[in-house]
């Protein structure tokens, strides 16, 4: 089969579409025809490498996919993922062991032995992938498997993070720290499906006019209003806002300033680099909540997939590639051009 795999770190220029042999389904796992792929920024990241980062070579990358069931080996008995064959799945990235405390908790997104697709195993990027069942969300047979694809690591993140760790309730004000990344955007419009309030603090009117299209009422332009904790004050009559993701990191300083008492700071990602100064008065004073979380559970999968794939959450689509093309993909991914996810088509 295809697949675009690497065998060292590098940029763009590293990615082949090579041959790779077929697959060996062991028990309990399923065979799916991948027909999508999205792009994820940790593409980028798990390519260039970080120290300590360990991979297999060669290494397929790609957290996210949705295809067709073509092959199912024998499920454990009482599997309740019901898929057969025909079906089309999107696929969780994230692999958990079943077993360990965490994951016997429910909490299976801290698993002991947590894996992403595409990082700590072979991804997305190629024809076929074989994965347990648990890994797979039954679409409606006309939803479009790019949509799918694409929706896939962002809203389970930005669900896990909004939902589950920072309580988000109709009526509340959040603030959305960047207007286009991916999470950013499911985060739009999660917080506008739950009745909040969305203010969104973004770079140029072209990503500010995606993040109004999804919903967003109050727009900031960070490059008019680079102080933009005074113009969230403002708009918010001086009281803040509850709930303010910030992926960027090293915004901290300013979304402690915008968040009212009490306010919680979520954040899964820091797109501004990990290290930064910040206030503890702001902390304490403030009564401030900063909730960390990284990816989502398979509870919370299935219960923001079953949102997209009937239409409730609209997802942001940006230009696709065919899988061969999956180099200019990622240069696209680089260049911050896009607008919306990038999509590979196999
Ligand atoms: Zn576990």
């Amino acid at each position: 089969m295809k697949a675009i795999l690497f065998h060292n770190h590098g940029g763009p220029e590293v990615l082949e579409y090579a041959d790779i042999p077929g697959l060996e389904l062991k028990p309990g796992e399923v065979l799916i025809r991948v027909r999508a792929a999205a792009l994820n920024r940790l593409d980028i990241w798990v390519r260039n490498g970080w120290p300590g980062i360990k991979l297999e070579y060669p290494h397929i990358p790609g957290a996210d996919g949705a295809g067709e069931v073509v092959a199912i080996s024998s499920l454990p008995e009482g599997d309740g993922s019901g898929v057969k064959v025909g079906d089309h799945v999107v696929i969780n990235a994230n692999l958990s062991c079943g077993r360990c405390e965490f994951c016997l908790a429910g909490h299976d997104n801290m698993c002991r032995e947590w894996k992403l697709l595409g990082e700590g195993a072979r991804g997305t990027f190629r024809e076929y992938i074989a994965l347990p069942a648990k890994q797979l969300f039954k679409l409606p047979i006309d939803f479009d498997l790019r949509t799918a694809a694409a929706a896939g690591l962002i809203y389970h993140t930005a669900w896990h993070s909004l939902v589950v760790r920072g309580g988000l309730k109709p009526g509340e004000k959040v603030l959305v720290v960047g207007a286009s990344g991916g999470v950013n955007t499911a985060c739009i419009v999660i917080a506008k499906h739950l009745g909040a309030q969305v203010i969104v603090v973004g770079s140029g009117v072209e990503k500010l006019k995606l993040a109004e299209s999804l919903g967003a009422d109050i727009l900031i332009d960070r490059q008019k209003e680079p102080e933009w904790s005074k113009a969230v004050y403002t708009a918010t009559q001086k009281r803040g806002v509850e709930v303010v993701v910030d992926n960027v990191g090293t915004t901290f300083p300013l979304s402690f300033r915008a968040a009212r008492k009490g306010g919680r700071i979520l954040t899964v990602v820091n797109t501004g680099g990990p290290k930064f100064e910040i206030d503890n008065r702001f902390i304490f004073n403030k009564h401030l909540n900063i909730l960390g979380s990284t990816m989502g559970t398979l509870k919370d999968f299935t219960e923001v997939m079953t949102l997209v794939s009937t239409g409730k959450l609209e997802v942001a689509l940006d230009k696709t590639f065919p899988l061969q093309d999956a180099r200019a993909a990622e240069e696209r991914l680089e260049s911050g051009q896009q607008l919306g996810k990038i999509t590979l088509e196999i």
